[in-house]
């Protein structure tokens, strides 16, 4: 009888957030926070926003906000609020292991990812981030994207690629992640196969040539979906360019000497979207020397099974040894021109992570990126635009998300500081609210955030 009773309450609870999302009564008020907007605009002090439902109803100075009597009030007085983060470039699968072919022989080839992936949309949210593309993964994620969207667990508005596309097969990884293809014929048939089956977007990797790449762009962009490609070498990025790749990814993220200033200047002048994924090797390799003691947290530890936790932290034993960074010192010296080239330049740029590659956990990723692009030349300001308004519209969002402004959806993360002072400060998320929904930090936990919202 007990149980009977437990397990009913426990399925009410983990419904609430759908009930919210679809409910009209959602309604509450942001009050008397530093509001950052998304534009790269000097914020407002003293702000208020109205959320209704699932959306801003209003937002701006407090005398211009008037506060329904008797709806809840979040109190963000010394903090800021802004949009909800958006990453363009994460891995649902990886929660940060150090090895790629350990971690799938642990995982079963792809058996536990049901086990892990929400582990991974648990952390995005703690860090603030709301939307997240997928780039790379086999269709296991749709349940995991559906699941999110009903409400069922937390985690971040998932676009996924599902399988890459190449022309050369990655070893170590399981075959569901990727479709081989020898022919732009072949290309573009998968492509459309992948759209059929899911894909929100289509993801290329290596080894595509010019005809393969327009194949590819001219199958999506006839069923309304983009094309995002990796990209280190010029020849490539040239080739997909000339094909109308929608979203350059990786490029300037300091695997190579620097680019030439003709390219650079076509991609900004064309506002060709780039997504550099500076920090995943360049940051957090020395960040990781500076204080090993980031790779083992109570907080990663209370988060996943033991037995995850503990192979995690086998992978982590002798971490300057991992094949991942093993070219990491000739980055980092090549990061100190190309990193900030794009940035000078004036490319188009959202923000992007390739996390959770080896040791670049989802929980701390946006904002280690976020802090990479500041050092790398970027104002504060510019990045957290990067990382919303820029990142809505390179996703085709820009009319529901990305900014703080009446009529978007509310997204929308509370910061237990100033990231326009300091960037970092983004690493104290206290509260993050996806569709309306509101999620919290136990940390920062109050009777409004008990009332409307749920512990992380
Ligand atoms: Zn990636």
């Amino acid at each position: 009888m007990t149980r009977l009773f437990l397990a009913f309450s426990v399925i009410l609870v983990i419904y609430m957030p759908a009930a919210a999302q679809e409910n009209e009564a959602n309604q509450y008020a942001i009050v008397g926070g530093m509001m950052v907007d998304g534009y790269e605009a000097p914020p407002v002090h003293n702000s208020v926003i109205l959320v209704h439902g699932n959306r801003i109803v209003a937002a701006g100075p407090a005398h211009e906000v008037i506060v329904p009597d008797g709806i809840p009030v979040i109190d963000a007085r010394g903090k800021t609020v802004m949009p909800g983060l958006i990453d363009l470039h994460i891995h649902l699968d990886l929660i940060g292991h150090g090895d790629y072919d350990e971690y799938y022989n642990f995982l079963g080839g792809t058996k536990r990812l049901p086990d892990v992936m929400p582990i991974a949309a648990k952390h995005m949210m703690r860090a603030g981030v709301t939307t997240g593309v997928d780039l790379g993964s086999p269709f296991d994620i749709l349940a995991v994207r559906d699941k999110i969207r009903a409400g069922i667990i937390p985690g971040p508005r998932l676009i996924v690629s599902g399988p890459w596309i190449t022309r050369i097969k990655l070893d170590g990884v399981p075959d569901s992640y990727q479709v081989v293809i020898d022919s732009p014929e072949e290309a573009a048939a998968k492509a459309l196969e992948l759209i059929d089956a899911g894909s929100d977007v289509i993801k290329t990797w290596l080894g595509l040539t010019r005809d393969d790449l327009k194949a590819v762009v001219k199958a999506a962009h006839s069923r309304g979906v983009k094309v995002h490609s990796h990209l280190y070498k010029v020849p490539a990025m040239e080739d997909a360019i000339a094909a109308g790749v929608d979203v350059l990814q990786h490029v300037g993220s300091a695997k190579m000497p620097p680019y030439p200033q003709a390219l650079l200047r076509k991609i900004a002048e064309d506002r060709i979207p780039v997504v550099q994924t500076i920090a995943h090797r360049i940051w957090v390799y020395p960040a990781t020397e500076a204080n090993p003691g980031r790779l083992n947290t109570p907080e990663l530890e209370a988060d996943m099974p033991p037995d995850v936790f503990a192979e995690m932290q086998r992978s982590f034993k002798n971490f300057r040894a991992l094949s991942y960074f093993r070219d990491t010192p000739d980055e980092i010296r090549h990061s100190k021109i190309n990193a900030r080239q794009f940035i000078d330049a004036n490319a188009y740029m959202g923000v992007g992570t390739d996390a959770a590659s080896p040791m670049n956990f989802h929980t701390e990723a946006i904002w280690r990126e976020m802090s990479a692009l500041v050092d790398s030349g970027m104002t504060p300001a510019r990045a957290i635009s990067a990382a919303t308004k820029s990142g809505a519209e390179i996703i085709g969002m820009g009319r529901d998300l990305g900014t703080l402004e009446t009529g978007k959806l509310a997204d929308i993360i509370i910061v237990d500081g100033n990231p326009l002072a300091d960037i970092n400060t983004l690493d104290y998320v206290a509260v993050t609210i996806k569709d309306g929904n509101v999620w919290y930090d136990p940390k920062y936990t109050s009777a409004v955030l008990k009332q409307i919202g749920q512990a992380f």
